[in-house]
């Protein structure tokens, strides 16, 4: 089975999905951190987002999800890509068609022979557009950028609260208005504006939607 969970920047997806994923016992996805990692492995190879489609062949890298750590050939990037330099330069170099036909093949081969659920912006309606469940998570953007804002202080980041929220903004504008696979709700897809809502409000929301979805499944 998979569950899609798609969003804007700061929507709570990974934080939910993680806690989702560890009470059903499905394997977690998160194709942000993907994304993230191959910006990283461009920005230290000096690419620009204009010559990533000539140079793609260049990024021979072995990509590795465990969880929510993700290694580039084998080192641990899991914090490097959660940087605020990433943060400014993923949106880019995601909209390149290039980039993102090998990150869909890499997550589609995760699919194989396993329950996942799988976090990002074009999963319910590009990667997995069958996916069983499908749920898409937004909340207003001063909530979505305090949450980032208590993240980054947490982590000892020194950003303003100004900052993140010009990040979000022209984030999400890439996102949505690039070509290729936009972030955009699935028709199906099954709406949740986090805004007002707890972490354990939204997990048991997106469990309960889930049981029905498996009560379904056996009535047909
Ligand atoms: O989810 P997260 O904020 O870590 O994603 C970082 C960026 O990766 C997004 O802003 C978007 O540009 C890109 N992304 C994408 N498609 C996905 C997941 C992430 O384009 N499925």
């Amino acid at each position: 089975m998979i569950i899609a969970i798609d969003g804007p920047a700061g929507a709570g997806k990974s934080t939910i999905s993680k806690l989702v994923a560890s009470k059903l016992n499905f394997q977690y996805i998160d194709t942000g951190a993907m994304y993230r990692g191959v910006t990283l492995k461009f920005l230290r190879l000096n690419i620009q987002p204009d010559r990533v489609s000539e140079k793609i062949t260049e990024l021979q890298t072995e990509i590795q999800m465990d969880g929510e750590r993700i290694f580039l050939d084998g080192e641990d990037v899991s914090q490097e890509i959660r940087s605020i330099e990433i943060n400014q330069a993923v949106s880019a170099y995601s909209a390149i068609p290039a980039v993102r036909l090998f990150l869909v093949e890499l997550q589609r081969a995760m699919a194989v022979d396993q329950n996942i659920l799988v976090d990002g912006r074009d999963i319910g309606t590009y990667v997995f557009p069958k996916a069983e469940l499908k749920i898409f998570l937004t909340a207003n953007v001063e909530v979505r950028a305090k949450r980032r804002f208590l993240e980054m202080q947490e982590k000892g980041e020194s950003v303003s609260f100004e900052e993140i929220v010009s990040n979000i903004e022209s984030r999400d504008r890439i996102d949505s208005q690039r070509e290729m696979a936009p972030l955009k709700k699935a028709d199906d897809a099954i709406e949740i504006d986090t805004s007002a809502m707890n972490i354990a409000e939204v997990v048991n929301r997106i469990l309960s939607l889930y049981e029905m979805k498996q009560r379904e499944g056996l009535n047909r």
